[in-house]
């Protein structure tokens, strides 16, 4: 897989966040949806904050999205990490307030815009597909 991730801590997976974490298995991005009023919550957890329903379920969603923010990252924390890369914030395009804390890759770090369009891919470590995003040309 591409060696411009940094190594990373891998999650504790728990009932609320394995979806999330484990979808990529699939080629899915799931994120918790409230069955009664629709709304996707994240991060994930077993009730719907928005109408307090406790009908909330992983849903598969399109995986793409826009960069709401990001920064490049150029200091080498560790010797096999290569620099620069880039942490930025995703907006899935079903909701603007579900943001995700991820790596843009497959482009250059000085190429990574707000506001860019984005799609998702999977590196899985372990039994963990982590979500990052690379440039959605489509878009
Ligand atoms: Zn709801």
């Amino acid at each position: 897989m591409s060696t411009q991730i940094p190594p990373r801590a891998l999650p504790q997976l728990d009932l609320d966040n394995k979806a999330f974490w484990t979808g990529g298995q699939n080629g899915e991005l799931l994120i918790h949806k409230c069955g009664d009023c629709g709304y996707y919550v994240h991060p994930p957890v077993n009730f719907c904050p928005e109408c307090d329903g406790r009908d909330v379920e992983p849903q598969p969603v399109s995986g793409r999205g826009t960069v709401e923010t990001f920064t490049v990252v150029h200091k080498q924390w560790v010797p096999e990490l290569r620099v620069p890369y880039v942490l930025a914030l995703v907006t899935i395009e079903e909701q603007d307030d579900v943001r995700l804390a991820t790596n843009i890759v497959n482009c250059e770090a000085e190429d990574v815009r707000f506001g860019m369009p984005v799609r998702v891919l999977f590196e899985r470590h372990e039994d963990v597909w982590t979500p990052l995003f690379e440039p959605d040309s489509a878009g």
